[in-house]
């Protein structure tokens, strides 16, 4: 250590012992100048990929360090790649240092120095100054790096474009001493971001123009664009607005499915559809729209975006739901109607049914009476059809499916038609395979449909033609044909006869009751059986010919039941039956023909009197009206099931309301069977038939 500060004269001896520090010194520092020299021109190599390994001597050992491997691998990708150059400024001299493949790139002299004009010269001159700038201030003050990108002239004349990263070196005393780059040629990259632009403006415009509301979002749901319209309606300012903000536009009632079907959507990766209420800015209203969102995917399957629109479907909601509003108001007048006309026609076609069976009587009264019956029995038909085409309008209409014998189904269905075909003088032929077919369906509807083609065929022969029913098995399907001689269908008509409300257009077609709704029938319940139908005529007065075709389940289940004919039946055994009504005539008939069929019969007027003359007559069947002032049939059902009476009796409800729901509900309330009036002869024979 120098003992500076010392008052103390040096001596000679201490002067030598200086002086050789001195000179040890000088010769450190020379040898200190030649390592960084050599340190220097080693990095430059290393940077220019010209050396594999450095070895580094030490007094006592030496260390080999190798450049690692990727560094290497990196260095030689560098210099082969065609679009990738490297540059080198010695700041001080203004020397330049370049790759092969940066000669290439930007069109240098091949071989010899590069100098830093060729380099200037090389870039294009509108983009020149600006890279001139931004190198000269890396060089004195600015940023130690830079990223730039601009055009160069190529050897073929071309533009191409450059991505410029560059460096500063400092030397040993920390001042900037080099400047150091790669160029890489992005031209590719440009023309496609430069496509994308043209696309991405192509769909503004597009989008801008639209009627609707259209945005997108990034595959995490961020919605990042949204059309003019947005703005327009909303009333936002411009930009993207945040979720929060975006809500707020929502009906405060839709917010919550609104965002849910999103969340879901960007989850699952499945389309959106939603409607919510959007306000308009204009008139501070809230409409409907239909939001919808699709994920755009890559052709790998990624999701690169979410495109979504919103369509404002405000006035088509309005009418719809004032459509549905009239439409259930149709459908409870209809049910109303129903009610209102099936009570006054139950007496009527009580009061046919006495007259017709009353021996004491001229034949020609009760054939007068047999007509009666007859044409009540076609209003209950032509009721029960209006309402079974409000079911099918609205879709309502069931099946209640079962393993259908389809002898008893066509037994029923002659049942129906039979009074109509012997009126006319008909002769009817059926003709019937001696299997059992079973069909999955609803015997009711089943019986429909046989029922409505056989009542057509009576219809539309006139007296005393000729009507066939037969049915076939052709391997798992049933085929069912009603053919008549009668009045026939010309051939155009063929294919709409099935149509609602058609009918053709003739004397005799029009002189015959009906609303053109049968085969609409026939068609959608074959159809609603996996099954379908056929007219078929050889045109005007040369009969019709109508084919159902139905799947059957099987055919080996033993032998057709035998028709079932009124007469066949046991004789009613004697029960004790409990009406109650409040419409006097309707319950006081229904007590007469009941009477009539040999059974003890009761009549109340109020189900208050029902209930307090249960305990002694003690029924087997209470046949009850369902709606009756103070005290309905369901709540006198519901009472008579918490009675502890010896016997619960078979409880029926006898109602003008036709209706699944009524139904239901009687059923609901603890009765046994639920029968629309009016109830005709055969019904209550086959009610007294009931196990009870
Ligand atoms: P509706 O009988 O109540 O008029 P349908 O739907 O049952 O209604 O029949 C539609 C039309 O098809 C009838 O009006 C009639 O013109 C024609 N039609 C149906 N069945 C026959 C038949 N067996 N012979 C001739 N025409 C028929």
């Amino acid at each position: 250590m120098l003992p500076l500060g010392s008052d103390q004269p040096a001596d000679n001896s201490e002067m030598a012992r200086l002086q050789a520090q001195v000179a040890e010194l000088q010769r450190r520092l020379a040898e200190a100048h030649e390592r960084l020299e050599v340190s220097e021109a080693t990095v430059h190599a290393i940077r220019s990929g010209e050396v594999d390994a450095v070895v580094v001597q030490q007094a006592d050992d030496s260390r080999v360090f190798t450049l690692a491997s990727p560094e290497k691998f990196y260095l030689q990708l560098a210099q082969e790649l065609t679009n990738v150059g490297t540059w080198d400024i010695e700041l001080a001299t203004g020397r330049v240092h370049v790759s092969d493949g940066l000669r290439e790139l930007m069109a240098l002299p091949r071989s010899g120095a590069a100098t830093l004009e060729d380099l200037w010269g090389a870039i294009i001159p509108e983009d020149r100054q600006r890279i001139q700038k931004v190198l000269q201030e890396s060089a004195r003050t600015s940023e130690d790096r830079y990223y730039e990108e601009f055009r160069v002239y190529s050897a073929d004349g071309s533009v191409r474009w450059m991505a410029g990263k560059g460096a500063v070196v400092r030397g040993p005393g920390g001042d900037r001493a080099r400047l150091v780059g790669i160029n890489l040629d992005i031209t590719e990259r440009k023309a496609a971001e430069q496509a994308l632009a043209e696309s991405e403006r192509a769909f503004r415009e597009l989008a801008d123009s639209m009627p609707q509301i259209v945005w997108t979002a990034r595959p995490d749901g961020a919605v990042d664009y949204f059309n003019r319209r947005w703005y327009e309606f909303t009333g936002e300012e411009l930009g993207v607005p945040s979720r929060e903000h975006r809500l707020k536009v929502v009906h405060p009632d839709d917010r919550q499915r609104a965002e849910a079907a999103w969340d879901n959507a960007v989850r699952s990766g499945t389309p959106m559809q939603v409607e919510y209420r959007f306000r308009e800015a204009r008139t501070g209203q809230y409409r409907w729209h239909l939001g919808r969102a699709v994920p755009v995917r890559t052709e790998r399957g990624d999701i690169l975006r979410w495109f979504g629109t919103a369509t404002d479907i405000h006035d088509q909601k309005i009418l719809q739901n004032t459509l549905r509003d009239a439409d259930h108001r149709k459908d409870q007048f209809l049910a109303m109607l129903a009610h209102e006309l099936r009570n006054p026609l139950s007496p009527l076609m009580i009061a046919a049914d006495l007259i017709a069976t009353e021996s004491s009587l001229a034949p020609h009264i009760r054939e007068m009476a047999e007509v009666m019956n007859r044409q009540t029995i076609q209003l209950k038909r032509l009721i029960d059809d209006l309402l079974d085409v409000s079911r099918i309008s609205t879709g309502r209409l069931e099946l209640k499916r079962d393993a259908v014998d389809l002898q008893e189904a066509i037994d029923a269905a002659l049942d129906v038609s039979q009074p109509l075909i012997t009126a006319a003088g008909h002769e009817l032929n059926v003709e019937m395979p001696r299997e059992k077919i079973v069909i999955q369906g609803d015997k009711v509807r089943l019986t429909q449909v046989v029922g409505n083609l056989l009542i057509n065929a009576a219809k539309y022969t006139p007296a005393g033609g000729r009507i066939g029913l037969s049915v076939r098995q052709q391997g798992d399907r049933v085929q069912i044909t009603v053919a008549d001689n009668g009045i026939g269908i010309p051939q155009a008509m063929l294919s709409h006869v099935f149509e609602l409300f058609t009918q053709v257009d003739s004397s005799t077609t029009r002189s015959q009751s009906g609303l053109g709704i049968g085969l609409t029938l026939v068609k959608t319940l074959a159809e609603m059986h996996g099954g379908q139908v056929l007219a078929e005529s050889d045109g005007p007065g040369l009969g019709s010919r109508f084919t159902v075709i139905l799947p059957a389940v099987s055919t080996t289940g033993g032998p057709a039941t035998t028709a079932r004919l009124p007469e066949q039946r046991p004789a009613p055994v004697r029960r004790r039956i409990l009406i109650i009504d409040d419409n006097q005539s309707a319950s006081y008939l229904l007590g007469k023909l009941l009477t009539k069929l040999e059974q003890d019969v009761h009549i109340e007027q109020s189900a208050i009197q029902a209930l307090r003359s249960l305990h002694e007559f003690q029924p087997d069947i209470v046949i009850s009206d369902i709606a009756m002032p103070e005290f309905s049939g369901h709540q006198l059902a519901r009472e008579i099931r918490t009675l502890p009476l010896a016997k619960q009796p078979l409880l029926v409800a006898l109602t003008g309301y036709g209706q699944e729901d009524d139904r239901q509900a009687s059923l609901a309330a603890g009765f046994d069977l639920h029968i629309t009036k009016p109830i005709d002869i055969a019904t209550l024979k086959s009610l007294l038939q009931t196990p009870v």
